[in-house]
């Protein structure tokens, strides 16, 4: 859990994000940023729902259990 810490994940409703997304953006300088993007559906992340995911790949933001689900099963 603590290294989902490290790439800025934020599960609670009431923190700020912003700072989590410039901590993010270094991390995949090859890939457009989607710090906001969700990287299923490339709809805005609802701050609310957003999910990361620690994956082969990097980190996943996800815009909530609809998409992570839909990761995880493809
Ligand atoms: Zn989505």
């Amino acid at each position: 859990m603590a290294k989902w810490k490290e790439f800025g994940v934020d599960l609670s409703e009431s923190s700020s994000a912003a700072p989590t997304f410039e901590r993010l953006a270094p991390a995949k300088p090859d890939e457009r940023p989607k710090d906001n993007i969700c990287y299923m559906c490339d709809g805005d992340n609802n701050l609310k729902m957003l999910v990361t995911v620690q994956t082969d790949k990097g980190p996943v933001r996800l815009c909530g259990p609809h998409c992570y689900f839909i990761m995880y099963s493809a």
